[in-house]
């Protein structure tokens, strides 16, 4: 499958290529025809699988089909809204939202806390189409009188499980009562726990579930490499990998405790500094 196969617009594939990706994940493959036929969606999964742009480019897809309306600052009504547990996240994910929708005029914003508000409250009256945010700096906004959620047709809530963590639940329940009732939303979480299916049930109307992390995953800005090598060179292959690429920062897992010790003291024997570390220690 690649992305011409998932009927976004054109001008979210150009981007999408342009950003140099050719073929979509396992989450995005899954998530992006459902969320454009308007499902609603739980997602289990983790950053590192794409999630962001599973939910980003079929966003983007519907709202540069439908219309704008207008908030009652008589700007332009926010249409999305995706909370965010923290400011990175938040950040990152509005440059994803700029990124792939760079060829579509739709506009974005972002809010947290821990910065200067005017700024915030005039973008908030001129009004976005999306707004990626963090709860309680937008709860900020909202009891000061400049925040209209009353068009959002599309919620996210991302990394949902990071946000109930950190406390936020009363917060995002505040924020779910002022959207309206009929939206499209969406839970990403990469666990499970009581509180966020009780949070998925209250929120999501007959979702399409996806799960996406199946066990001892990697991110994929990890190279895997194997070296088949017998058992009797292992620790020389070692010593010649590391000092081959000069690597100054290495860990080596062994899978016991003596093995540990006389791996670490094989590399000190050939000059690279080296400490082992289990439970007897
Ligand atoms: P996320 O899980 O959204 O945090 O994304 C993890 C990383 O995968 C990010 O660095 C993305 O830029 C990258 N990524 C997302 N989708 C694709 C794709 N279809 N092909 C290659 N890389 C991707």
């Amino acid at each position: 499958m690649n992305f011409d196969d998932l009927k976004l617009a054109p001008a979210i594939v150009q981007a999408v290529r342009e950003h140099g990706y050719e073929t979509p994940t396992p989450i995005q493959a899954e998530a992006i025809p459902a969320v454009l036929a308007g499902r609603d969606l739980l997602g289990g999964a983790q950053t590192g699988t794409g999630k962001t742009a599973a939910f980003t480019l079929p966003m983007l897809h519907r709202l540069s089909v439908g219309e704008r309306a207008k908030n009652r600052f008589g700007g332009v009504a926010i249409r999305a809204l995706v909370l965010t547990p923290t400011r990175e996240l938040a950040a990152q994910v509005e440059e994803s939202v700029r990124t792939y929708g760079k060829h579509l005029s739709l506009t974005s914003t972002v809010i947290f806390g821990g910065v200067g508000m005017n700024p915030q409250i005039n973008a908030m009256k001129r009004g976005v189409d999306i707004l990626v945010a963090t709860p309680g700096r937008l709860l900020d906004l909202q009891q000061q009188g400049f925040l209209d959620l009353s068009g959002v047709q599309m919620l996210v809530l991302d990394e949902a499980d990071r946000m109930l963590d950190m406390g936020f639940i009363h917060d995002v329940k505040k924020i779910l009562a002022l959207v309206p009732k009929e939206k499209q939303s969406l839970l990403f979480s990469a666990t499970f726990s009581d509180e966020i299916r009780d949070l998925a049930n209250n929120l999501l109307k007959d979702p399409l579930s996806i799960q996406v992390t199946p066990r001892n995953t990697t991110v994929q800005r990890i190279t895997q490499v194997i070296h088949p090598v017998g058992r009797g060179k292992k620790k020389a292959l070692l010593v010649h990998i590391i000092n081959q690429h000069n690597w100054s920062q290495v860990l080596v897992f062994t899978r016991t405790k003596f093995g540990a010790n006389n791996v670490a003291e094989f590399l000190t024997k050939n000059g690279i500094q080296a400490m082992a570390l289990h439970g007897n220690k």
